[in-house]
């Protein structure tokens, strides 16, 4: 396949006089979201009523979702399902890995990972008691920090700050080696590049869909459980949706079938119908497309960046095999300098302590868009733009 990346920009809308630079943490409006959300809310919902659940389908969008993104993210058919935010599915999945592994107490993890991430596998242990822990290393200590005692190996392939990418395949193969099983989180991966969870043999996989899957805000999650698991693993989170026969009413819980025990309560049918209209765009494009455009847009971006705008620094890897699809520049006035750029139109964001972040999405982000960007980021710099006080207040959400 070879993909035709202005067709699918012209599927996006994408405001005038704005550069965006930021689908990694939230993806824009895929234009048919409007009219399938609007189907949804008119047709189904309005006139189908409570019929909708079967006529419209709304009770098998979780999975059949699933296994549009199955494609993206190299899982095998029946392995994904949707639901939930990504924080309740990093719980879920680590539970039940836990689980199927007695006898090991120790959660491994990074001081790279998405702060949410730790804390729900904190938490966790602190619900279990006894023993269990979370034990974070640096990213780069991780592979020999790899040891019979520890139970699971939680991970998130792409570094939120500075986009390091992770060997998946090597370390889950060093995992298991020693017997650990892992959970891998994709919520910076699933649309930036490919992934190959079955060929990595990965055992637990979650992501979310309102990044780079531009499902819109609040979009549910994803969980993947490996065929081998399915079958054995327990739901922590026994909600009646992962219940075998819901609709039997029973008051003993029997999980169901595969990966549909994942699944927990109802399911957000309109946020589901505005990931339909996306994936409609995903169905035609292809990952190594992406990959090879998303690296040509970023080396692009460094380039220019680097050429001119010296006192930035850049925090991503320089080789694009070890780098996701986002690069970041350091600058102790990061936080000045990311809100001038977006009165200036080219939205990106900043993260805490200092850096500036900036996503590249090649479905809708174009050579021109880069070069914009490199020319608004010089100004700025050159003219100190940054340095008003109007830029230096933090709003809520950075
Ligand atoms: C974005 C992100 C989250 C956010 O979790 P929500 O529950 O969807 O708010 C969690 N973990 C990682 C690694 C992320 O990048």
């Amino acid at each position: 396949m070879t993909t035709d990346f202005a067709a699918t920009r012209a599927l996006f809308h994408l405001p005038e006089g704005v550069i965006y630079l930021d689908g990694n943490s939230l993806g824009p409006l895929p234009r048919a979201a409007c009219a399938r959300v609007e189907r949804t809310i008119t047709q189904e919902w309005g006139d189908l009523l409570i019929r909708g659940w079967n006529s419209a389908g709304w009770m098998d969008m979780p999975a059949r979702l699933g296994d549009r993104i199955a494609r993206l993210i190299g899982a095998e058919a029946g392995s994904v399902v949707l639901g939930d935010t990504l924080s309740i599915k990093v719980y879920q999945a680590l539970a039940s890995a836990l689980e199927l592994n007695p006898g090991r107490k120790v959660i491994l993890s990074d001081t790279g990972n998405f702060p949410s991430d730790l804390y729900m596998a904190d938490g966790l242990c602190r619900t279990l008691g006894g023993d269990y822990r979370l034990v974070t290393v640096p990213p780069e200590d991780v592979a020999e920090a790899i040891t019979d005692d520890v139970a699971v190996l939680m991970l998130t392939e792409i570094d939120y700050r500075t986009g390091r990418k992770h060997d998946m395949a090597a370390l889950t193969a060093k995992a298991h080696a020693v017997g650990v099983l892992t959970v891998w989180d994709l919520a910076h991966s699933a649309g930036a590049l490919p992934v190959d969870l079955s060929g990595a043999g990965a055992d637990f996989a979650v992501g979310c869909t309102y990044k780079y899957l531009n499902s819109g805000p609040g979009g549910p999650a994803f969980i993947y459980v490996a065929p081998r698991h399915a079958e054995k693993a327990r739901p922590a989170l026994s909600g009646w949706l992962g219940h075998e026969a819901p609709f039997a009413f029973d008051l003993a819980y029997r999980p169901g079938a595969g990966i549909e025990r994942m699944r927990v309560g109802t399911p957000p049918v309109l946020q589901l119908a505005a990931l339909e209209a996306s994936m409609d765009i995903w169905d035609q494009v292809d990952m190594a497309d992406v990959r090879a455009r998303s690296l040509a847009l970023s080396e692009a971006f460094i380039t220019g960046v680097e050429a001119r705008c010296p006192t930035l620094s850049l925090a991503s890897p320089r080789d694009g095999a070890v780098r996701g699809s986002q690069v970041s520049f350091r600058h102790p006035e990061g936080y000045a300098i990311m809100q001038a750029l977006i009165a200036r139109g080219v939205i990106g964001d900043f993260r805490a302590p200092d850096i500036l972040r900036f996503g590249f999405t090649p479905l809708y982000t174009t050579f021109d868009d880069v070069e914009g960007a490199v020319a608004i980021l010089a100004e700025i710099m050159a003219t100190d733009a940054w340095d008003r006080p109007e830029f230096k207040t933090r709003a809520r959400v950075t």
